[in-house]
């Protein structure tokens, strides 16, 4: 039984209040038992409201979670981020540091060769970023 079926049970309680009051011509009675299912009803939305709320707010917070773990592994080294130990469902790296701060997107560099001075260079296929792959650090 979900925690919102109570606010059902009560209305259908008023249903049949308001069908006796109706079959006794109560006309106070009806005005009285209308109001409380007029109560009943916007209390109802208004849980569904802050159930829907609450949900929001609960997936807001394992997202926060998720980037601060996050967070924690991941090492800049000049212009890219590696993460300094295995990470569940992520590679070392390297990352574009340039889409990591901007967007906290990860994402993978691929060599790109740089004719003008022979090097090889770090390329992100999103930003369209190089960088310098002369001093990034080997994975170990
Ligand atoms: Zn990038």
């Amino acid at each position: 039984m979900g925690k919102l079926d109570a606010f059902k049970t009560a209305l259908d309680a008023v249903r049949v209040m308001q069908d006796m009051a109706t079959a006794a011509h109560n006309v106070e009675l009806n005005k009285t038992v209308a109001d409380a299912y007029g109560a009943v009803a916007s209390a109802y939305a208004e849980a569904i409201e802050l159930r829907e709320e609450n949900l929001s707010l609960k997936r807001e917070l394992e997202s926060a979670k998720d980037r601060r773990a996050l967070r924690e592994h991941i090492k800049r080294d000049r212009d890219v981020y590696y993460f300094d130990t295995l990470t569940a469902g992520y590679h070392v790296g390297p990352f574009c540091a340039q889409c990591f701060d901007d967007n906290e997107k990860l994402i993978t560099l691929r060599f790109s060769h740089e004719k003008e001075r022979g090097s090889l260079q770090w390329y992100c296929g999103v930003c369209n970023k190089t960088s310098d792959s002369s001093n990034a650090r080997t994975t170990k």
